[in-house]
């Protein structure tokens, strides 16, 4: 099978990242502040600046990431995903009853 050796594109090193922060949400653990995509990690910064991270528990720390994420998904103009939703979504690896698909339309504070 070929290899894709082309550079990771901006859409590409996002989904990657949104999948490795909600996992880590799910699991308790670190945020890496690192980011590679200037324009994103700038914006960020500002997100993070007004919702400074929640992080007293796991189940707290996982609705925050949500919530900053929304927030990013906002200002590109993304579909908001119901936050009470985010376990069936990034708790577990395996989805039952197709709740890795579950995209939500409610809206924000
Ligand atoms: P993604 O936003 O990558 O989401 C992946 C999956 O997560 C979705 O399919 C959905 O199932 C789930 N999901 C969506 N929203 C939530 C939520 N709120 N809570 C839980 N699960 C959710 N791109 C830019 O063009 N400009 C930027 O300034 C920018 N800033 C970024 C900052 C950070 C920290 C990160 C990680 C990414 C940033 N990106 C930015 C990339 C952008 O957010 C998307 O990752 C990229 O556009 C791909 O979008 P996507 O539609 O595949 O879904």
């Amino acid at each position: 099978k070929e290899k894709k050796a082309a550079p990771l594109t901006k859409e590409e090193l996002g989904r990657a990242t949104w999948t490795l922060l909600h996992s880590i949400a799910a699991q308790m653990a670190i945020i890496s502040r690192l980011y590679p995509c200037k324009e994103c990690a700038d914006h960020f910064k500002e997100v993070l600046k007004a919702n400074p991270v929640q992080a007293g528990s796991q189940a707290e720390f996982s609705q925050w990431l949500c919530h900053v994420h929304n927030v990013v998904n906002r200002s590109l103009g993304k579909v908001i995903f119901p936050c009470q939703r985010v376990n069936a979504r990034w708790g577990k690896l395996d989805c039952k009853d197709r709740s890795c698909d579950l995209e939500g339309t409610v809206d924000i504070k």
